[in-house]
């Protein structure tokens, strides 16, 4: 059984548990900067790339500072997140507005702060005219519809709420071009967790065919083509990274054909990924509170499905290491759950794992993005925790725990008619 590899000594990790503690998330500082280079590096070729990292996979001030330093933006789709950006000095152009549905006052809060404004729709047009006034720059979200794939977690593309259809492209772009727009962007977002680097070659090529068709049907320019996020990680052990340069490669050489074959370039390249930045640099360690044997031999951890609730709605793998017992054998099966009170509150189903006793210490490995994020108070649980690991080795607190105060502080206790505790 192939083993993934933790970025502590076990004398660290016990000082660590002891100061602070489970469950928490720890994140990988020097493993989120290596991604970080290893993407700008691999598009290095195209002048004015940039990652304008999904804060909703890690909505952490501390994070957002090590993706600016890395030179990333931020991809935010709501008020809080805009803040967040800001917290963390990225702003202006910096900052991608991509949102769906959106409420008149994050487009005004956007349009203040300078952000480039991704519209999900054509009535935004109107919408976004009368309350915040139309930008110079301008982006629009395509969704290409029944031709291409999409998976179990983004869905089939014609089934999905997001984007633009092809010819309200041509009439939005149109409409804003007669509003006096100079500066324009095209956007998409088709995958999410793919693995499969002509994946994105061809949303490149998807997206360039139409900046050409545009461009000149129109005799408008564009700065840039977002290619969206959702670059897989390798969740499980057999698995391996996605190939940058593979998809850069495959970019490029479109990139000269039809973009500079056309004469149009230059054009910048975006990219939002969240997952593949932190996905793999962050660990939620937690503690074996009891097992449990009737039908079925159950591991019940002090997590649960508010700190990690990629298994429970989407099935998702999520890889164990019981620490200490990395290399006995994994022979016995368990599903290893949390204490919610949904059956689906589960990390493994029938896993093969070593011989696990109570006070074991469990690494859920991959929780670097969209864990923490995802989390929830249902059934009065309190979310964990956030560490950072400095490349320097100390470790830094980024988020405290939720406590009890904070679950009922939007309540309101006063008055006579509720009982003292
Ligand atoms: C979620 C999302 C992303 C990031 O997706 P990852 O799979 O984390 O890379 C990027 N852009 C948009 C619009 C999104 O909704």
């Amino acid at each position: 059984m192939a083993e993934k590899a933790v970025p502590f000594k076990k004398s660290q990790l016990e000082e660590i548990i002891k100061e602070h503690g489970t469950p928490f998330h720890i994140y990988d500082e020097k493993g989120i900067r290596g991604n970080l280079r290893i993407l700008n590096k691999a598009f290095s070729w195209n002048d004015g790339f940039k990652e304008y990292f999904a804060i909703k996979a890690l909505p952490n001030p501390y994070i957002l500072e090590i993706c600016r330093e890395e030179g990333a933006g931020a991809d935010c789709s709501s008020d809080p997140e805009l803040i967040l950006a800001v917290k963390a000095g990225i702003v202006g152009e910096n900052i991608m507005f991509t949102s769906n549905d959106t409420p008149t006052e994050e487009y005004v809060g956007a349009r203040k702060l300078g952000a480039i404004i991704n519209l999900d729709d054509i009535s935004h047009i109107p919408f976004l005219e009368k309350n915040a006034g139309i930008p110079n720059l301008i982006c629009f979200r395509y969704n290409p519809g029944p031709l291409r794939g999409g998976n179990s977690i983004i869905g089939k593309p014609e089934e999905a709420k997001y984007g633009f259809t092809k010819e309200q492209l041509f009439e939005g772009y149109k409409i804003m071009k007669e509003k006096g727009v100079k500066r324009f962007g095209l956007h998409t977002m088709v995958a999410s967790n793919e693995l499969n680097p002509q994946y994105f070659i061809d949303t490149a090529k998807m997206l360039f065919e139409l900046i050409v068709d545009i461009s000149k049907k129109l005799n408008i320019k564009f700065e840039f083509a977002n290619l969206g996020g959702g670059i897989g990680i390798p969740y499980k052990p057999e698995q391996e990274p996605v190939d940058l340069n593979k998809i850069s490669n495959g970019v490029k050489e479109t990139y000269e054909k039809m973009i500079m074959g056309n004469r149009l370039h230059p054009l910048k390249i975006f990219m939002e990924n969240g997952r593949m930045i932190t996905g793999p640099h962050g660990y939620l360690f937690t503690k074996v509170r009891h097992i449990k044997n009737t039908y079925r031999t159950y591991v019940g951890l002090d997590a649960c499905m508010a700190n990690l609730m990629r298994p429970a709605i989407y099935g998702a793998y999520h890889h164990i290491t019981v620490m200490g017992k990395e290399d006995i054998p994994h022979n016995h099966i368990y599903d290893v759950t949390g204490s919610l009170c949904e059956n689906n509150d589960k990390f493994a189903i029938q896993r093969p794992l070593p011989k696990i006793e109570i006070g074991d210490i469990l690494v859920i490995h991959d929780t670097g993005a969209h864990g923490w994020a995802m989390g929830f108070n249902y059934n009065g649980k309190l979310r964990s925790k956030e560490l950072l690991l400095r490349e320097d080795g100390r470790v830094e607190m980024i988020r405290r725990a939720e406590t009890e105060n904070d679950y009922f502080s939007t309540l309101k206790f006063q008055g006579s008619k509720f009982f003292k505790v």
